[in-house]
């Protein structure tokens, strides 16, 4: 049997946190689940408890002292991580530059680069320590390609796309993996947060379309998780079958 693997989930109350969670929650590993909604972090623990040893931590990745805080209170029993899942984050607005919300901006800015990076910095010393572990990090096809409207969403996965081959990098005399797994249209809370609420908004991306699902990001982490120890997949870009760019999606086959 497997050994058992510590994996830290950020952004697992909701989409394709949650979806990594269950799915990881029926083979070997152990969660640590992080959000900042304290009832939806409760109701997955409880639920997943029944089939794993679960672990929740609330804090909000824009705020370093939060996420300092909280890695720091894991238990000794918790403390080795083997898996970092870098997924919090978001979209806020789609409005073009030169009319841009700059508390949108900062929101992606905070949450998408420096949230990632204040979660990582806790977690890889002990990784880089142990010379073994598994960073993956949920980027995007806007983290390829320019959109309309999506200029700062964009960047900020630009950004993460940077950081994931510059972990690599770093990381590689270490033998810690580093993957970055960048989806195109999932359906999720993403777009009811990206048009704040407006739900008939939130459903045009995926009008006309079988988009993809949380399940379908969580069956690749559990399998580039199992790959042999001398194996990495270092990056994956994943659409719905309708889709063939960030800008490309065929409506009319569905
Ligand atoms: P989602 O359903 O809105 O889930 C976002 C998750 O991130 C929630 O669990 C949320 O938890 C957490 N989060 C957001 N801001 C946070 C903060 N400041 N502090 C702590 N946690 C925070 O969206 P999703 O589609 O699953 O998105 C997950 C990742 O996939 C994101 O990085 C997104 O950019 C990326 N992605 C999504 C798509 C897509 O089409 N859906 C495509 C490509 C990439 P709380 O609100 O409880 O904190």
């Amino acid at each position: 049997m497997a050994t058992q693997r510590t994996v830290l989930i950020t952004g697992a109350t909701a989409g394709i946190g949650e979806a990594i969670a269950r799915l990881l929650a029926g083979h070997p590993f152990r969660l640590i689940l992080c959000g900042r909604r304290a009832d939806r972090l409760k109701q997955l623990a409880d639920e997943l408890s029944a089939r794993t040893e679960v672990h929740t931590l609330r804090f909000d990745i824009t705020r370093r002292q939060e996420v300092a805080a909280a890695l720091d209170s894991l238990p000794p029993e918790w403390k080795r991580i083997d898996v970092l899942v870098n997924n919090a984050g978001g979209a806020h607005g789609l409005d073009p530059i030169q009319s841009g919300n700059v508390d949108d901006w900062e929101a992606m800015i905070d949450a998408n680069v420096k949230g990632l990076l204040y979660v990582s910095r806790g977690i890889l010393p002990g990784m880089a320590d142990r010379k073994s572990g598994h960073v993956i990090n949920i980027g995007s096809i806007a983290g390829r390609e320019v959109y309309a409207g999506g200029n700062v969403y964009c960047a900020s996965k630009f950004a993460v796309d940077a950081l994931s081959r510059g972990m690599r990098i770093d990381l590689n005399s270490a033998g810690v993996k580093v993957t970055q797994i960048s989806p195109g249209l999932v359906e999720t809370e993403f777009s009811l947060v990206r048009f704040k609420g407006d739900t008939s908004r939130a459903a045009t991306p995926y009008q006309g379309i079988t988009p993809l699902v949380g399940k379908d990001i969580a069956d690749l982490v559990l399998f580039v998780l199992t790959r042999p120890d001398h194996v990495v997949v270092a990056d994956l870009v994943v659409f719905p079958t309708a889709q063939a760019s960030a800008t490309v999606v065929n409506r009319a086959n569905r």
